[in-house]
């Protein structure tokens, strides 16, 4: 069923969602997919990101990177912004979203996981039953090249957008500008 992959909301980016208003609606804790999401694929992080987390850790939220890559790629990530991490994910397995609930000490009703792909970062999300924030993948200027999984998921949000049941479950949580 399409529904598996589909998120809770779909935004620009990480930094076009209202965190105060997740805190508001009780979300206590944060968990970011890194490449794609985050920063573009294989990048280290930059100071606007490491600047997003420390405003994140100040509203008082839990963070915690899940990541499918290696651990020296996320540690080397994770430098500046030292949070909680869980390596090798083998997104959608449910085991890494366990382990990053354990490590935030957050239970699932509380925590929002972020992601760019539907099939991994969202369907593990569904399947270890939290809400999940879909985010347009990060591209770089002049990239045209994109996997058959990218068509794949262009079909499932266009499904998506046609069945108002399950978009705006988290109601309004676009940033205002
Ligand atoms: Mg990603």
């Amino acid at each position: 069923m399409l529904k598996e992959y589909y998120p809770y909301e779909y935004v620009k980016s990480v930094f076009a969602i209202d965190y105060k208003r997740l805190w508001e609606l009780g979300y206590r804790g944060l968990i970011f997919d890194v490449d794609n999401t985050v920063v573009h694929h294989g990048d280290d992080s930059n100071p606007k990101v490491d600047h997003f987390f420390e405003v994140l850790h100040k509203m008082g939220f839990k963070t915690c990177l899940l990541s499918d890559n290696e651990k020296s790629r996320v540690e080397r990530f994770n430098k500046n912004i030292q949070t909680l991490y869980v390596c090798d994910a083998d997104k959608p397995s449910t085991k890494g979203y366990e382990k990053a609930l354990e490590l935030m000490g957050v239970e699932k009703d509380k925590a929002i996981c972020i992601g760019d792909q539907i099939i991994t970062d969202i369907h593990g999300a569904n399947n270890s039953g939290m809400a999940s924030i879909l985010v347009h993948f990060i591209r770089l200027p002049g990239e045209k090249r994109i996997g058959i999984r990218r068509y794949v998921e262009f079909f499932v949000m266009w499904t998506w957008k046609h069945r108002k049941k399950y978009r705006y479950r988290l109601g309004d949580i676009r940033r205002k500008k």
